[in-house]
């Protein structure tokens, strides 16, 4: 698959999309021998997914890894989906982020904090400190704060809340995925494209990616051409969902944060998140606000014994509470 190739193919019509996407389907439906599932996330894509592929194939089984970091209102529309195996994984959130660590900035760069901190090799700490002959394979200078941090950082949550699940139900099942990942959600899903294309037969693990060359945008007018339901979530503001909790990436959000989001869309879970599970230390300790401006104008004010209410800050429009906001800032 050449670069050329991938971008015709993302140029398609919807139309054209779909039926390119039903030829994949049906070859690795069969191929596999109908011994197949659905990964299920929940979210608008593989919403997309479950009924392209239902169309053909109305009985595949659909897999949800319930990790316990969805969106209520991820699992609630889970929930009203037919024929979908919920897996769990043996460790909850809490656990592994005592035993193992956070997931922070990113799974390269937790892994090397956590390889400096744990490994007994004096050469794996030396290269992930300063780099081989080469150079390659150290931690970035800017995070290498996240060694001597007050709590420990892990690249392992995934492996334990998602993969291992997933895992144990292919080994069960006898069952191959079909994924809903597109190419330009990220350059690692568009290398692992190029190098197999739709349908990947190689290794032991076969896997069908058919939509990899579809678009946020195709994935919304498929929606509306077939009136699908979908989660509550995105009428909430959010474009992305997955884990609540995670902090991988988050100190490269612009402007409202996914933390100061959450606050405002899900209070409840936003002071869990942040005071139960030790986020606020973490977040503290890289930088990146878990706060917005409307409670920080509240808090400001509460702090000098008067009480504003959210509604009172509903009615003014952004730049009076940016103004608002500046203000409280300088004067702090
Ligand atoms: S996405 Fe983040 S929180 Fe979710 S399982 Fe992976 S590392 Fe853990």
């Amino acid at each position: 698959m050449t670069r050329e190739l991938l971008k015709s193919r993302q140029a398609l019509p919807l139309e054209l999309k779909e039926t390119l996407s039903s030829i994949k389907i049906k070859e690795y439906y069969h191929r596999m021998s109908g011994k197949v599932y659905i990964s299920f996330s929940g979210g608008k894509d593989s919403t997309v997914l479950l009924h392209l592929v239902r169309r053909y194939f109305p009985n595949v089984e659909a897999v949800f890894s319930d990790t316990g970091l969805e969106f209520p209102e991820i699992k609630n529309f889970v929930k009203t989906t037919s024929n979908v195996t919920w897996v769990k994984p043996i460790m909850p959130f809490t656990e592994v982020i005592k035993k193992y660590g956070y997931p922070v900035i990113s799974k390269d760069v937790a892994q090397k904090v956590h390889e400096i901190r744990t490994t007994k090799s004096d050469k794996l700490r030396n290269k992930r400190l300063y780099g081989d002959e080469k150079g390659n394979g150290k931690i970035s200078e800017k995070w290498k704060i996240l060694i001597d941090a007050p709590f420990k950082t892990s690249h392992n949550c995934c492996n334990i809340l998602k993969k291992n699940p997933i895992k144990k139900f292919e080994k069960h099942s006898g069952k191959s995925p079909i994924v809903g990942t597109m190419t330009e959600e990220s350059t690692l899903r568009t290398t692992a494209y190029l190098q197999k294309g739709c349908n990947s037969f190689e290794g032991n693990r076969a896997m069908s990616t058919p939509i990899a060359f579809w678009t946020e945008k195709d994935i919304w007018a498929y929606i509306k051409k077939y009136n699908l339901e979908y989660s509550d979530i995105y009428n909430k503001g959010y474009d992305r969902t997955g884990c609540v909790f995670c902090m991988f990436g988050c100190h490269l959000e612009k402007g409202e944060n996914r933390f100061q989001k959450l606050e405002r869309t899900h209070p409840k879970l936003h002071n869990y998140c942040i005071n139960k599970l030790g986020i606020k230390e973490v977040l503290d300790y890289i930088g990146v606000s878990y706060t917005t401006k409307k409670s920080t104008i509240q808090k400001y004010f509460s702090f000098d014994s008067r009480y504003v209410e959210e509604s009172e800050l509903d009615n003014l429009n952004n730049s009076d509470i940016d103004e608002f906001y500046n203000y409280i800032i300088k004067a702090a």
